[in-house]
């Protein structure tokens, strides 16, 4: 089969590709591969078993919107946040986009309300607060999706494409890409038909972070240039919302970063769910990993949030994906497969947490099949010692942050650290192939994914 333009994965960055080069070219002939569901029917059984039934693919993270679909929908507005693509295309460009992307949002049914533009009185006192305890606190104004509202919002997208003439493949998953005189001519793709060659002049592989692994095998594979960067490993911290109700109130999410004693890496807090829940997310190969979310109008007792340590490798061991899944894998060696969660205070008191003791506190955890165990066996020293510095440092802003008994689930990790060598037009050194959102390394959030695709749908749409 031959086409204009083949796109690997309908997440947030393919999505815009699609949408803005079908808006403006709407003859072009565009292939979307994607090897999850449509998102009307992306349903996670866990909601009527009460646990994970290790569906392959995983429906939160594959389908239609990829991992946005069950996210929280928080559209993160500010070039400040979700990832390194400002160092790419600069920031003036970076924000501009973001402003026209959100408009995209909008038109499509996103809530028009804004949280947490701070700068008002209580915003400088929390700031007061973090720059006495060392830490920086990012501004970054929030478009609340929900989650709910955001699988509404990208149906209405799917349909918009499907309506335009996208030709969406589900349960499709590109295998490989096809190399022809340093030059990338198609994919070969296997879906429900069998396997099938698609040649294009543009391939985008938009793979997300589940992808990010098979990209860089990829790399390797067709010498497609790139570098290791950091890998994120942390954990998702969860407290009464009494506890960090003015955060939640006057920023909704606070962005904070620190470089904690002894090691200096750097350590920041991440996407925060006032009144949210716990997720699991699993991976290829049955790795469990924790996550978070808050629905627009159910909410729970609790805010969650993850703490991040960032590591980088180069000498001798340049691997970073690797070496956080099997930071993971030793976490669910010990949680038996689950999510282990320990707290705060017996991490201090260098003690495991034992289920009975979870019913103790006024915080209960909002993911029930996490299991109550010992993270600090699991995770390496210097991440455990940055993770517990920085917790005592945002105490300090935060106060009760760091209680006794805060609950800090293991392992919350996230894989962008392939870092694809690209120019300001995403190009890659194969000809024809761009590489976009979480799995190019570039971007960490939904926002940046789709000002990326923004960007390229933008570009493909010039040269057609
Ligand atoms: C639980 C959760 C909560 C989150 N909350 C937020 C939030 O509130 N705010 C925020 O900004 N970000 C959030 N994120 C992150 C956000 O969802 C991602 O940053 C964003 O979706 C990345 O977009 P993407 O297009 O790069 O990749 P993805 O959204 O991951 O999409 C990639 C798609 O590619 C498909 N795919 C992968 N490999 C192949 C293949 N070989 N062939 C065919 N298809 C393939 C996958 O099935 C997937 O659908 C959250 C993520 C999760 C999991």
């Amino acid at each position: 089969m031959n086409t204009d333009v083949v796109i690997v994965g309908a997440g947030p960055s393919g999505i815009f590709t699609a949408l803005k080069l079908i808006e403006e070219r709407p003859q072009t002939r565009i292939v979307m591969l994607e090897k999850g569901l449509p998102v009307e029917r992306r349903h996670c059984p866990k909601d009527k078993t009460g646990h994970c039934m290790n569906c392959n693919p995983c429906n939160i993270t594959t389908g239609f919107s990829g991992a946005g679909a069950f996210s929280d929908g928080k559209l993160s507005l500010s070039h400040e946040v979700g990832g390194d693509l400002p160092e790419l295309i600069g920031a003036t460009r970076a924000q501009d986009t973001i402003d026209i992307v959100d408009k995209i949002y909008l038109r499509f049914g996103a809530d028009s309300h804004v949280e947490g533009a701070g700068g008002n009185p209580a915003a400088r006192a929390i700031r007061l607060r973090a720059i006495q305890a060392g830490l920086k606190l990012v501004d970054c104004p929030i478009r609340h999706l929900g989650t709910e509202k955001a699988q509404e919002l990208y149906a209405a997208i799917e349909k918009y494409l499907l309506d335009a003439g996208v030709d969406i493949r589900f349960r499709t998953e590109c295998r490989d890409i096809v190399i022809e005189n340093d030059a990338c001519t198609g994919v070969v793709a296997v879906g429900p038909v069998g396997e099938e060659r698609i040649d294009a002049r543009s391939v985008i592989v938009a793979t997300g972070r589940r992808g990010a692994n098979w990209l860089e095998g990829l790399c390797t594979a067709h010498h497609i240039k790139h570098e290791p960067g950091p890998v994120d490993i942390g954990v998702r911290v969860e407290m009464r919302n009494e506890v960090i109700e003015d955060v939640n109130n006057v920023l909704y999410e606070g962005k904070l970063i620190g470089y904690p004693n002894p090691f200096r890496n750097k350590v920041r807090t991440f996407c925060q769910n006032p009144g949210g829940f716990v997720a699991q997310e699993n991976y290829d190969g049955g790795l469990a990993v924790v996550n978070g979310h808050s629905f627009k109008e159910r909410k729970s007792d609790n805010t969650n949030l993850a703490i991040l340590c960032s590591h980088n490798f180069r000498e001798p061991f340049n691997q970073p994906i690797a070496f956080a899944q099997n930071v993971g894998r030793l976490c669910n060696m010990l949680g038996d497969g689950h999510i282990l969660v320990q707290r705060f205070g017996d991490i201090l008191d260098g003690k495991r947490t034992w289920e009975k003791e979870l019913a103790r506190s006024n915080v209960r955890p909002t993911l029930p099949d996490a299991v109550a165990g010992d993270i600090t066996s699991a995770l390496p020293y210097r991440t455990m010692t940055s993770i517990v510095a920085f917790m005592l440092a945002v105490d300090k802003a935060i106060p009760g942050f760091a209680s006794a008994e805060t609950l800090l689930y293991a392992p919350e990790l996230k894989f962008y650290s392939n870092r694809v060598s690209m120019d300001a037009e995403f190009n890659t050194n194969v000809a024809g192939l761009h590489c976009l959102g979480d799995s190019s390394g570039w971007t960490r959030g939904l926002m940046m994914a789709s000002v990326m695709g923004y960007l390229m749908g933008e570009r493909l749409a010039s040269e057609l």
